[in-house]
């Protein structure tokens, strides 16, 4: 890797410092700026006040060659990037003719009138360069002050990403002799992070560094390749990890292969597809967030029919037939209702697969025998029906996040054994 670089990312906002906010666009700058061969080697956050931000700049430029900054370029007053840049290096704020128009041009698209404060967006510091913003009405700029660059983006992370790619990677390139390395990053899903890190330890070797993402409902583990290792090597570690993580890796992607969406959601859409089958859910503890994950992947209208929420006991009786005695004998969450409700919406929905969930996602309704995190999801198709029982950690939304990972899991293994 080019680590010489010194790289530091400068994030702004009271929202940050106060804990609101997570400061995200840290995290996403810097695995960007690793898919190049570089390295960011600090990371602050300040909130908004000219004279704390201008301190943090000039301290920068004494410090770093590349510091990108997000947030505080928009139209209310807490918005101060400019001014601390101003105060900082004795750059006083201008307007500049070509962000005004572009401004003013967004304004005109979303059919409101440009005020002065929405104007205050076309300030720019005396010298810096425009940097244009598709998706938003903040432009960025950039500007050096001796050896170091300084890029100010958007705090709105939709906007810093576009304009991260858009500008600043590209003049990371242009400026440095980069050599990106291998990204192999392996989708895992059923298994929890302790139990993958346990497995890849006996993978670790000189030159390669393995790191570790949970993104609910997965685990991603990237291995990162330094730049020229062998072909042969990246292919035998990667199908050593592969074996080792068995079923539960459902996804592989190469920073240098082509690049798509790889949740589980897309990952089933897209074998229903290739199989030209349909796929149908009852949700009880998920409450229809299976349906949303399933229908987040476009085109999905090409393999999901309908969807379900089956809150309640007559809910599940009314919708989905599912007999009272069985509440009675079994309870709600129970395999005999989950693998009911997937036969019975699977036979409604006319698909050749229903799913579906039911838990107890808390933080009450839990019992000694079924404590929160119980949850049975179900899957019925061609071949049969399997059911899976799963007790799941975390707070309700974690327990929710999980199980519609899960079942959609659950009907990613029976599509590949069909
Ligand atoms: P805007 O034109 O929307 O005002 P801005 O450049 O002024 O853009 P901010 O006002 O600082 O940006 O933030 C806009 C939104 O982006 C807020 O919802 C804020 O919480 C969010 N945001 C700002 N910085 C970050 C960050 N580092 N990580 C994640 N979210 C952020």
């Amino acid at each position: 890797m080019t680590k010489a670089v010194k790289i530091e990312v400068i994030s702004l906002g009271d929202e940050l410092v106060r804990g609101d906010v997570l400061d995200t666009n840290s995290a996403q700058i810097s695995l960007a700026i690793e898919t190049l061969g570089l390295a960011v080697w600090r990371h602050s956050v300040v909130g908004d006040r000219v004279s704390d931000i201008a301190w943090l700049l000039r301290s920068a430029v004494g410090r770093s060659r590349e510091i990108i900054c997000t947030g505080g370029l928009g139209p209310t007053l807490d918005d101060c990037t400019v001014d601390a840049v101003g105060r900082a290096f004795q750059l006083p704020a201008q307007e500049d003719p070509q962000a005004l128009g572009q401004v003013a041009r967004r304004y005109a698209a979303m059919g409101r009138e440009l005020d002065p404060s929405g104007r205050r967006q076309a300030r720019l510091p005396r010298g810096a360069g425009l940097l244009p913003n598709p998706g938003g009405t903040a432009p960025g700029f950039t500007l050096r002050r001796g050896a170091a660059r300084l890029w100010f983006l958007p705090g709105v992370p939709r906007e810093m990403q576009a304009m991260l790619e858009l500008h600043v990677l590209p003049g990371l390139r242009a400026n440095y002799e980069l050599t990106p390395p291998l990204v192999v990053t392996l989708h895992c899903i059923g298994m929890s992070e302790s139990v993958v890190q346990e497995r890849m330890r006996v993978l670790s070797s000189p030159g390669l560094r393995i790191g570790y993402r949970a993104v609910l409902p997965e685990i991603q583990v990237r291995f990162a390749f330094e730049p020229g290792a062998e072909k042969e090597h990246v292919a035998s570690l990667v199908e050593r990890a592969r074996s080792l993580l068995g079923r539960a890796v459902f996804a592989v992607e190469h920073s240098d292969g082509p690049k798509g969406d790889s949740t589980i959601a897309a990952v089933v859409g897209r074998t229903l597809l290739e199989k030209g089958q349909t796929v149908a859910c009852a949700e009880s503890c998920t409450a229809g967030r299976v349906a949303a994950a399933i229908t987040s992947v476009p085109g999905s209208s090409g393999w999901f029919t309908e969807g379900a929420v089956v809150y309640s006991n007559q809910a599940k009786s009314r919708a989905c037939g599912v007999p009272g005695r069985l509440f009675v004998e079994h309870g709600a969450v129970s395999e005999a209702v989950a693998t009911t409700l997937a036969q019975a919406i699977r036979r409604r929905a006319g698909t050749d697969w229903g799913i579906s969930t039911t838990g107890i996602a808390g933080p009450t309704g839990g019992t000694p025998e079924k404590p929160v995190g119980t949850v049975y999801v179900a899957v019925a198709g061609p071949g049969g029906t399997t059911s899976r029982l799963l007790r799941l950690p975390g707070d309700r939304e974690m327990v929710m996040a999980l199980a519609t990972g899960s079942v959609l899991d659950l009907l990613r293994r029976r599509l590949e054994q069909a």
